[in-house]
């Protein structure tokens, strides 16, 4: 391929909007452009086509078999399940333009096949993965980059991961110290924010509880009413909630509702005396000691108020927003807030009583974040095997009849072995150098005047910057010795 041919040629002047390095050499390199849709050129359709022909060779190879389908589903192939001696079954196929890999396995009890397919594939390109937990069975791998649109909770030291919304059901056993105060009740008039609250009583958000009255509706449509009690500087997660109550959708009761059940208006509920009402706290009020909660009274608060004591809690679970610094639910220390993006999903499932793993590997996040893991301050370093071009040669003046025959003549008898690029443009030295480092080739042939009086051609290596000077009937060898590949007589026929 002659670098003047590619569309569209490499930029220099970028979009704004792309926020990682990685994104940034795929869009300047004329690999990708985002834009109504993702659209590979030239280059990228190699790459593409190279990881794709690994991904296949691995699952055929590990017994997979290929299906095309317009959607993704496995209930087709389920459904021409005979006999349990045709299971188990393990199958594939590409959607979204190609761009997602679908996998399932069917039939195999407690399998890993195809989330052990997905580590092999990934790992070959990529590193430090995270799994992260999205429920039971269920989870994503992810690889953080800044500022990307996926956001997850990551702890440094056991390497646990999860979602926001996805319970820490890590077990709360200290109290906090001091002795338990008698109960009482306070003037709070219009005070029905946490915020008003707190700076008309002179104390912080974490010394009062927030009690909020839901509506929780089940499978079957049946509803019930609860209370649900955070610390007053948490948020509830409505997610979490709907998970620890066991019901398909949560809401919060309209205010004529909270009236009725509490029997003061909106912004004095509590959880003292409510009768009825179902009440769920987050695992943190258990450790709470002499807080401040509504007392269910127009314009009145209860301070020193004490769980067990005061009030039982119904249902004690983790039901607040994640933030950071909440604790492992593994080792206990601290979590923080990562980015990232997704290249894989996988999950187990049953249906009509089959074990079934599903995996979606998504290949356009997976070129993203190859681009952000190979790559320097100059640009892209792809790895030798799915690299779009092996090698390229670079006349430095391509104006000289010389270091062109010469150029083309590396040029052609490489091309018969593998796939080779060649700078023909008559751009200055500088530019061609710096394009050669931001495509990636990973071995660049550089031809000019000095080294052609020596009769040589110099071999320079993307990955170490090694340089090495090559006779110019040896740089064919020279270039299979470095990939690995047979050397060129057996190649021949
Ligand atoms: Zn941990």
């Amino acid at each position: 391929m002659k670098i003047s041919e590619i569309f569209p040629s490499t930029l220099f002047n970028l979009p704004a909007g792309l926020n990682s390095r990685g994104e940034k050499f795929l869009y300047q390199s004329g690999i990708l452009r985002t834009g109504e849709t993702l659209t590979l050129f030239d280059l990228g359709v190699k790459l593409f086509q190279n990881l794709t022909e690994f991904i296949e060779d691995y699952l055929i190879l590990t017994g997979f078999k290929k299906i095309m389908q317009k959607y993704p589903t496995f209930t087709d192939v389920v459904k021409e399940v005979t006999s349990p001696k045709q299971l188990p079954l393990f199958f594939y196929s590409f959607s979204s333009g190609g761009f997602h890999l679908h996998m399932y396995a069917i039939g195999e009890k407690k399998s890993y096949i195809i989330n052990n397919a997905i580590n092999y594939m990934l790992e070959r390109y990529l590193r430090d993965m995270v799994d992260v937990g999205r429920g039971n069975e269920k989870l994503s791998k992810a690889v953080m980059i800044p500022n990307a649109p996926f956001k997850f909770f990551y702890c440094s030291s056991c390497g646990y991961s999860t979602t926001a919304d996805y319970p820490l059901t890590y077990s709360v056993n200290t109290l906090l110290p001091g002795e338990e105060k008698p109960m009482e009740r306070v003037y709070t008039p219009a005070k029905r924010t946490i915020k008003d609250l707190c700076e008309f009583l002179g104390i912080k958000p974490e010394e009062a509880v927030k009690t909020m009255i839901y509506k929780a509706v089940t499978e079957k449509e049946e509803e019930e009413y609860v209370a649900v009690l955070v610390p007053g500087s948490r948020n509830i997660d409505e997610k979490k909630l709907k998970v620890a109550l066991g019901v398909q959708k949560v809401e919060l009761a309209d205010l004529e509702t909270v009236e009725r059940l509490t029997g003061a208006p909106h912004g004095f509920a509590g959880p003292c005396g409510l009768k009825g009402i179902k009440i769920v706290a987050d695992t943190e009020i258990s450790r709470m000691k002499n807080f401040v909660a509504g007392a269910n009274v127009k314009d009145y608060h209860l301070i020193n108020v004490n769980p067990g004591r005061d009030f039982e809690i119904d249902l004690l679970a983790d039901i607040k927003e994640t933030v950071e610094g909440d604790c492992c639910p593994v080792c206990g220390n601290r979590i923080t807030q990562s980015e990232g993006i997704i290249i894989a999903d996988w999950e187990r499932v049953i249906y009509q009583s089959n074990e079934i793993e599903i995996g979606v590997l998504y290949l356009d996040n997976l070129i993203l974040a190859m681009a952000e893991q190979h790559c320097d301050e100059q640009g892209l370093i792809w790895p030798e095997d799915i690299a779009p071009y092996k090698a390229i040669v670079i006349p430095i003046n391509a104006k000289d009849e010389n270091q062109i025959n010469y150029a083309m003549k590396i040029y052609e008898e490489l091309n018969k072995i593998m796939p080779t690029a060649l700078d023909d443009r008559t751009q200055s030295p500088g530019v061609k150098f710096k394009d050669a480092e931001l495509l990636g080739f990973p071995i660049r042939i550089i031809i000019g005047p000095k080294s052609l009086e020596k009769g040589v051609a110099e071999i320079k290596l993307r990955k170490t910057e090694e340089k090495v000077d090559v006779e110019l009937d040896k740089v064919t060898e020279k270039v299979c010795e470095i990939l690995g590949l047979p050397p060129k007589s057996d190649v021949e026929f």
